[in-house]
């Protein structure tokens, strides 16, 4: 009976597939309709021409956002419709409550279904709590008072922008609704390091639309690649050593390299306890121009202090996740500095990858590979070159740092530092607040006697390599 079964399953996948058309290029203009709902009735809602500047004639606009970052290859175009205030809520269920159900958006008859590629709602609701944005991944059909046609379904709550002036500021949430409906079903994730594994941060890549967006930027290279606006004459495959130069991921250059991809001869498995392993890697140059430079990248820290971004210029590792299906991996930014930012961690965990970018001057070891990355010469804006090798031998070396061992934990009255090699140190103890308690320097036992109840950080210095562990301890007496 197995056979059968699969060869349904098949059959229906790939129907879906191809009517969703996710993994198609996304090229030319798209028509779409904008539906504004007015729900509320209290007066706040975003007028038309707001939303008119926001979506096409603004500096800001979606229009000019999408032209930007698919280098002119796809664009918007359409109309916003009057608010609908004449109709009862019909919302859905779940996750997406704070949007209309398919019976009203195939019922509006002054739209002409016939000629739109996708469908946008702006909703004003006094609804609680629910998704920001919702979106379809690709094109579904829809039976409407015209007849079948397939469009793409995106929705926003207006509500989530007040104060913010659609007209001035671009819209991220209908940015990254808008990309899903080009059939960009998955976010861009990152790794980073929490309690000594690498983990994984959902909308982690605070550089990618598809991730944890502030402000509008532009996808990584591996969605412009499956959308077609990155073809094979700006991303270069790389499989043999060189200095290679890839100009910033903003800009408008065809023909110049705009992202090297290394096919790497053994996964990359970074984290064995989980289910990522990366079979290429995305190497990128974000340079801050165009939409990108407006990002915010000052992260809050858990100690209370701001940690400001101000050298964000490096090159982006984006490791690629394709054991599904070669023409559809995952991305995943790899976070070159995995210690937590300032000793202490982002108060958002997502925000710990701001400190990803490999520096001028900083060499990425491909762990299993025998791979390096260094980057050689940064031009601000402009382009990040980039030296490759291909027989590197990543050994780390051992030091007295790693071999170490902190007990008891939760401690009474000492705690306990020991270690195989002997090494030069600084311990020093804080509490939660970043106040310095205790300080010590080669001690194996710290005195902790006469500290109150509650958790404190204990940083380890190696004196000699400046490399730091910071240890959660509880004193409990
Ligand atoms: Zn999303």
């Amino acid at each position: 009976m197995k056979k059968p079964i699969t060869f349904l399953a098949l059959l229906f996948y790939s129907f879906f597939a191809q009517s969703q058309g996710v993994n198609d290029p996304l090229i030319g203009t798209q028509q779409v309709a904008i539906l504004p709902f007015d729900y509320a009735q209290d007066g706040n809602h975003q007028t038309i021409e707001v939303l008119e500047a926001g979506f096409f004639t603004g500096e800001y606009s979606i229009k000019n956002f999408i032209e930007e970052i698919s280098y002119g290859k796809a664009s918007i175009d359409g109309i916003v419709y009057p608010y609908r205030t004449n109709q009862p809520p019909l919302f859905g269920t779940g996750y997406t409550s704070c949007y209309p159900v398919d019976e009203v958006i195939i019922n509006q008859p002054d739209v002409d279904y016939s000629i739109i590629d996708g469908l946008i709602l702006s909703v004003h609701a006094n609804t609680g709590s629910c998704a920001a944005g919702t979106s379809t991944f690709g094109k579904l059909p829809f039976n409407t008072i015209d007849g079948f046609f397939e469009f793409r379904r995106s929705g926003f709550r207006t509500d989530f922008y007040f104060p913010n002036d659609f007209s001035e500021i671009t819209s991220s949430t209908v940015a990254h609704e808008l990309i899903h409906s080009f059939g960009i079903s998955f976010h861009s994730n990152s790794y980073i390091k929490v309690d000594g594994e690498y983990t994984i941060q959902a909308y982690g890549n605070l550089f990618d639309i598809m991730g944890l967006r502030s402000q509008a930027s532009h996808p990584c290279s591996l969605i412009k690649q499956q959308k077609g606006w990155l073809t094979d004459n700006e991303i270069e495959n790389v499989s043999a050593a060189g200095t290679y130069r890839i100009y910033a991921l903003e800009k408008t250059l065809p023909g110049q390299t705009q992202a090297l991809v290394i096919d790497l001869p053994e996964e990359l498995d970074i984290q064995p306890n989980d289910a990522i392993l990366f079979n290429k890697l995305y190497l990128e140059y974000r340079g801050l121009t165009g939409f990108d430079y407006r990002w915010n990248r000052n992260v809050n820290l858990s100690d209370g202090t701001t940690y400001i971004n101000d050298d964000p210029h490096g090159l982006l590792i984006v490791g690629a996740d394709c054991q599904l299906n070669d023409d559809f991996c995952i991305p995943v930014l790899i976070d070159t500095h995995p210690e937590p930012i300032g000793g202490v961690g982002a108060n958002y965990l997502p925000h710990e990858a701001s400190d990803a970018p490999l520096k001028l001057g900083e060499t990425y070891f491909v762990d299993n590979n025998e791979i390096s990355i260094e980057v050689v010469n940064v031009v601000e804006g402009n382009y990040i070159d980039v030296s490759i090798n291909f027989s590197a031998l990543s050994i780390t070396e051992v030091s007295g740092i790693d071999t170490l061992k902190i007990y008891p934990n939760p401690a009474s009255s000492v705690i306990n530092i020991d270690f195989k090699e002997a090494f030069s140190f600084t311990a020093n103890l804080y509490d939660l607040r970043g106040r310095l308690i205790s300080s010590n320097f080669n001690s194996k036992n710290i005195d902790v006697s006469g500290f109150t109840n509650g958790m404190y950080l204990l940083e380890i210095s190696d004196l000699n390599s400046s490399r730091k562990i910071i240890e959660k301890i509880i004193i409990s007496k």
